[in-house]
């Protein structure tokens, strides 16, 4: 089953406006010639989607935002809705990223939620799963994974499902330098694919993208996505310098 490479920049709340836009011009004209199999996405803070999907208009690059509201409008202070991200240009969300459900208290509930309002405006939601440190240690990583795939998707038909992408992202690995090794990645992606499956249908599941985030650079982005069950990365802080992020491009293609 082919599915496309897909390398996500998650810019978090780095850059203004201005810097968002220069730093994808220095990413597209970069990457002139980007092969026809690959997906490029770049988030970028939400007063920086404009000034980005203005420097990405006729090019293969596509948008992506951080969060979404669960409601289209509203007396929602400080929310954004996903027609508003919508009408920004985006194709993607990232959702459930471990930052938000740590420190904004994001619940399985609600990130079912966001899911469900992002493909209702045909936005790919970027789900992002993944352990702590101690769970792992525990012994209960599939078990943490289990149920954050399946609170997150349920409810979703099969149609809906064929927007979901999704992120594993082991939060020990997030910003710390650590990565996963090549066997932890792997078995973990199979898991997904299998829980995938039993969650919709086998062909489906076959054709999710399941991305690998945490630590991701130049140096480790080969060997990740070479790996059976990896279909590309999710990438935090290699992605905010436009040459770092160039090279760890050129490096998984
Ligand atoms: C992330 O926050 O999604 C991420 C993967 O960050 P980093 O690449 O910096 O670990």
């Amino acid at each position: 089953m082919d599915r496309r490479t897909f390398i996500v920049a998650n810019w978090k709340m780095h850059k203004t406006p201005e810097e968002a836009a220069q730093t994808a011009e220095s990413i597209i004209t970069s990457l002139s010639s980007l092969p026809a199999t690959a997906d490029i996405a770049l988030a970028p803070s939400f007063p920086a989607l404009l000034t980005v999907a203005e420097k990405l208009k006729d090019t293969p690059f596509l948008l992506a935002a951080q969060n979404v509201h669960t409601e289209p409008q509203g007396a929602f202070t400080g929310e954004i809705s996903a027609p508003m991200l919508k009408a920004c240009g985006c194709q993607f969300v990232i959702v459930g990223h471990s930052e938000r459900r740590q420190y904004s208290s994001e619940t399985d509930s609600l990130i079912q939620k966001k899911i469900r309002a992002s493909i209702l405006n045909k936005i790919g939601p970027i789900l992002c799963v993944g352990e702590s440190d101690a769970q792992r240690n525990e012994g209960r990583t599939f078990k943490v994974l289990d149920k954050q795939v399946r609170e997150a998707v349920k409810g979703l038909s099969v149609t809906d499902a064929e927007f979901l992408i999704l992120a594993y992202e082991p939060i020990w690995a997030i910003g710390t330098g650590k990565t996963a090794s090549v066997d932890q990645v792997q078995e973990v992606h199979a898991f997904l694919r299998e829980t995938l499956a039993d969650c919709f249908e086998k062909d489906l599941a076959k054709r999710i993208r399941i991305l690998y985030g945490g630590s991701v650079k130049p140096s480790n982005i080969k060997e990740l996505i070479a790996l059976s069950d990896v279909d590309g990365a999710l990438v935090g802080g290699a992605s905010l310098d436009p040459e770092t992020f160039v090279s760890l491009i050129r490096n998984g293609l």
